[in-house]
């Protein structure tokens, strides 16, 4: 197991945020995903793993969402990885749609990229052009072909009426 002990929670006018206590290069390994605790619904110290499944993450639940994070969530190897160099103290952030589907408590995002989509709810209120731009887990991307061929078939139907 790789240890968490590189990672320190920060808290800021009751706003808490995950911070590196070291520096990463792009593509190193941060740490595992906990997985002793999985429940079926989405809540705030959850991340989705699969279409049903959601792991309480303990630590990493302070990880901030970000449109341009630095830090990739892989829920196939259940591992963190850094998706560029990442400084010693800098604050570490994912892409809240590349593990949810639907969150349990959207928000408006400030991150201030020009890539910023501005409602956080989960991929499924997302377009697919923006959700190509980012990496993305097997499960959303079977449950965003899975609602597009529903979609496809809703259509279908109403052109045969
Ligand atoms: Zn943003």
């Amino acid at each position: 197991m790789v240890s968490m002990d590189t990672l320190t929670i920060k808290t800021e006018n009751k706003f808490r945020s995950l911070v590196t206590k070291r520096a990463y290069a792009k593509g190193e390994l941060i740490c595992e995903i906990p997985t002793e605790k999985v429940v079926n619904k989405a809540n705030r110290y959850t991340v989705q793993i699969d279409k049903d499944k959601h792991t309480d993450v303990g630590k990493l639940a302070a990880l901030n969402h970000s449109c341009a994070p630095n830090v990739i969530l892989d829920t196939e190897n259940l591992l963190m990885y850094a998706c560029r160099d990442i400084e010693k103290g800098e604050e570490l952030s994912f892409f809240y749609p590349s593990t949810e589907w639907e969150m349990d408590a959207p928000f408006i995002c400030l991150c201030g990229s020009s890539n910023c989509i501005h409602v956080v709810a989960g991929a499924r209120f997302l377009p697919l052009s923006t959700l190509e731009r980012h990496y993305l887990n097997k499960h959303i991307r079977e449950m965003m072909i899975e609602l597009l061929n529903n979609t496809e078939l809703h259509l279908t139907k109403l052109q045969e009426v």
